[in-house]
């Protein structure tokens, strides 16, 4: 996708490409990695529960549970909160398909509800409209990382008597009306892909108050099986064990762990830098024509995992293809998230209907998402609203 030739004209705005978002590792989270390659432990060891303890400490959460994959966090949590064959699963287009898939995996049926054009996260009413006898849970996602309305949410979940299953992939240190997010919901999932605000290569994280969801989450963890002599149903002698479920092999390494540990310590460093080039991006933004900056709510405390400028077509003679291969051509890495999950090809096999959420459809032609992670440089900040001003400009009526 690298070297476009100039569509806008002049040099373009960098020599060298700039992606929309990459890790930081440093010498000391090498450090921790080499640390354990040297110990006994390469999995299912004492890093593990370290990690867990910790992340619990950061978040406000009473338990933790590491596993492989922020969408096999996803997965535990869908079953911890015992979706069955055809139960019904609320949750937002506006979102990475692992949202919507891991509700499949139970067997469950996906219901979309749409957003809230100001917030662009899933709009508590048409949670509301979308309830029938056979909702058993609503996925509410933290878009960007400003979480959704989770109070409303979590008054309607109340009502029906139904888990709110928290996707916070993008929320690690966002806060909601004074709260952590991962101390809120029933289940809060995290990811720690190297895009996300801290990383283990590959690795995810659910959070609960709840000792039963907690006792859920462990078996699925772990093939369904428990050594747990508090939990066997029989007891045969100190080799036994249990598969109680039908779970995956969703562990995490220790090595891994380490990393997270690591960079769990920095994360409200890393916070800080994405708050103050989010900012600089607002200042710079909110008054250039054709462009809009992304609405914050004030009672929320976003952790910018994305930055999302919405494109005021009406008032530009391109479309978002145009404008994104023109910020290529400057060499800045830009993207699009989401294409609305229903629109894939598997879900529409699945009889889901362009139509269905037209918010979110609409949100979809006009987004694009900017260059945020910690590690640019403000030089590299300067770089991409000199790019924006320069493509918005020249597209402009
Ligand atoms: C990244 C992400 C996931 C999946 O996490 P993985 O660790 O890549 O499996 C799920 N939901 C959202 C919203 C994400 O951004």
């Amino acid at each position: 996708m690298r070297g476009l030739p100039a569509i806008c004209g002049g040099e373009p705005v960098r020599q060298e490409f700039l992606p929309y978002a990459r890790q930081s590792v440093d010498e000391s989270d090498i450090a921790a990695v080499v640390e354990v390659l040297c110990s006994p432990f390469l999995t299912t060891g004492p890093k593990i529960q370290e990690f867990e303890q910790k992340f619990a400490d950061y978040v406000g959460a009473k338990y933790a549970v590491a596993v492989a994959t922020g969408t096999a966090a996803l997965h535990a949590a869908v079953f911890a909160a015992g979706i069955n064959p055809r139960d019904e699963v609320i949750t937002t287009p506006m979102t990475f398909a692992a949202s919507a898939n891991c509700v499949l995996y139970q067997g469950g049926r996906v219901v979309f509800a749409d957003i809230d054009p100001q917030t662009y996260n899933i709009d508590p009413e048409d949670i509301a409209r979308k309830i029938t006898e056979r909702t058993k849970a609503i996925i509410p996602v933290d878009y960007t990382g400003q979480p959704a309305r989770l109070d409303v949410i979590k008054k309607i979940a109340a009502e029906f008597n139904l888990p709110v299953i928290e996707d916070a992939a993008h929320a690690l240190g966002a806060a909601y009306q004074g709260q952590k997010v991962g101390s809120i919901s029933d289940l809060t999932t995290f990811s720690f892909h190297p895009v996300k605000h801290i990383t283990t290569g590959e690795g995810g994280m659910v959070t609960t108050n709840d000792p039963g969801l907690y006792e859920r989450l462990l078996l699925f963890r772990n093939h369904g099986i428990t050594r747990d002599k508090r939990l066997l149903m029989e007891d045969h002698g100190l080799w036994y064990y249990e598969q109680q479920a039908l779970g995956y092999n969703y562990r995490i390494t220790d090595f891994q762990a380490a990393l997270g540990i690591s960079q769990l310590a920095k994360s409200e460093m890393f916070l800080a830098v994405r708050r103050r080039y989010a900012g600089i991006y607002n200042e710079a933004f909110k008054d250039l024509p054709g462009v809009i900056v992304p609405w914050q709510a004030e009672d929320a405390r976003s952790s910018w995992h994305l930055y999302v400028l919405q494109l005021e077509l009406e008032k530009l003679k391109a479309g978002r293809k145009e404008i994104f291969e023109a910020m290529l051509a400057e060499n800045i890495g830009v993207n699009v998230h989401y294409i609305p999950v229903y629109l894939h090809p598997y879900y529409q096999s699945h009889g889901y209907r362009p139509g269905l959420c037209p918010e979110a459809e609409k949100l979809y032609e006009r987004m694009l998402t900017l260059p945020l992670f910690p590690g640019m440089t403000e030089g590299d900040v300067r770089d991409v609203i000199e790019a924006v001003s320069k493509v918005v400009t020249y597209f402009s009526i």
